[in-house]
């Protein structure tokens, strides 16, 4: 099969992971002989229909919201865009958002918010914003950081409609209690182990939001588009399998997290970003002295380890970290920083094979520095 090739550790899960099989399951049935437009009447359409409810009704229920304020989307890009557009008024992001959502405020004239050096928000400043959106992300995906959005939300006190990108989150924290306050919520299936390209944002009851998508009238005309049907199935199933194993597989993605950062930790001269903030159990964002993070991904994809500099992009060009800018690393220092992130499929094996492949790509990279 084309794109297949071998893989020895796949450290690179905040950028997309596996599918569960649970979520291939669930899809099969609706990517061949159930193949209807649930938009339509006769029976074909109405078993697609059917299929969009009951997948509706349990993320929903997985989630904590109504299952009328789930809307599909084709991601977390477009349902961020949803959010920062479909407000009225001059939009107010923290400096570490996705880009996603940092280049519609930006687009629109809006405003950003610092972060501590720890990554976190700096909540003092929310407290000037009135009317527009307020996006603040639960989890970060370059560095994990976690915010705290109950606090976001006293801080905003109501002046504004609180947008929350919960894609990085979801996989590992109860969105439905941590992002209650939330009035929007972006999730993505893919980083659940869902397939890519579907997507929901959470409108609570009583939000207005302008339509970006207009059409058939999809979603209680609240995004136009022939629904993805068998998308829509995998990411509920993703996402109740992700729910069910969360409690177990915290704990265990946390210590494999932490035996790679100790184990990278013996080349010297390496800083876990935002180490003493509340951070996702899977990412660890290390800062390797010395070392050029390109050149490490280079000599480590070689050895088929996949790993990433803070967040990928479509170009695949490094750019210094928005995000560790924000949070004071000078630039020398950004590009010294990998992004680890681990996933339910990783394993203990796994992680001892790429300290080892890590700390020899580091100690060559050092020598010829030195040389
Ligand atoms: N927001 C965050 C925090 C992400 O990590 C990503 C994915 O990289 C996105 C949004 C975009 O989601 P999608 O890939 O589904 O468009």
């Amino acid at each position: 099969m084309s794109g297949d090739h071998h893989l020895t550790v796949y450290l690179d899960h905040a950028a997309t992971t596996p599918m569960r099989p649970e979520a291939y399951e669930a899809m099969v049935p609706w990517l061949t002989t159930s193949f209807g437009n649930p938009s339509g009447g006769h029976g074909v359409a109405r078993a697609a229909a059917r299929a969009v409810d009951e997948a509706r009704e349990l993320l929903a229920s997985l989630v904590g919201c109504a299952p009328g304020e789930l809307v599909f989307t084709s991601g977390g890009t477009e349902s961020d865009n949803m959010a920062i557009n479909g407000v009225s008024g001059v939009p107010v992001c923290s400096a570490i958002e996705h880009h996603a959502v940092l280049s519609c405020v930006s687009a629109r004239g809006g405003r950003v918010i610092g972060v501590s050096s720890d990554g976190l928000v700096d909540l003092a400043a929310l407290g000037s914003v009135s009317g527009g959106v307020v996006s603040v992300m639960l989890a970060n995906n370059e560095v994990g950081t976690i915010q705290d959005l109950d606090a976001v939300a006293d801080a905003i006190d109501g002046r504004a409609v609180l947008h929350t990108d919960a894609v990085q989150a979801l996989p590992w924290l109860d969105v439905a209690s941590l992002a209650a306050r939330a009035s929007l919520v972006s999730i993505s299936a893919h980083k659940c182990g869902g397939p890519q390209g579907v997507g929901a944002l959470i409108v609570r009851s009583g939000v207005s939001l302008t339509p970006m998508l207009r059409g058939g009238g999809q979603e209680r005309e609240r995004r136009s588009g022939t629904h993805n049907v068998a998308g829509i199935v995998g990411m509920a199933a993703a996402v109740q399998a992700c729910v069910a194993s969360r409690s177990s597989l915290v704990p265990s993605v946390a210590a494999l997290t932490a035996s790679l950062v100790g184990a990278v930790s013996g080349v010297g001269d390496v800083v876990l970003s935002a180490a003493s903030a509340p951070r996702l159990p899977n990412i660890a964002n290390l800062r390797i002295g010395g070392v050029e993070a390109e050149a490490l991904l280079v000599l480590l994809d070689e050895a088929g380890v996949c790993a990433s500099a803070g967040s990928s992009c479509a170009s695949g060009a490094m750019e210094p970290s928005h995000v560790l800018a924000a949070m004071g690393v000078p630039r020398a220092l950004s590009r010294t920083a990998v992004r680890f992130s681990l996933g339910y499929p990783s394993t203990s094996s796994e992680v001892a094979s790429a300290a080892s492949v890590i700390s020899g790509a580091v100690a060559r990279l050092r020598m010829a520095v030195a040389s």
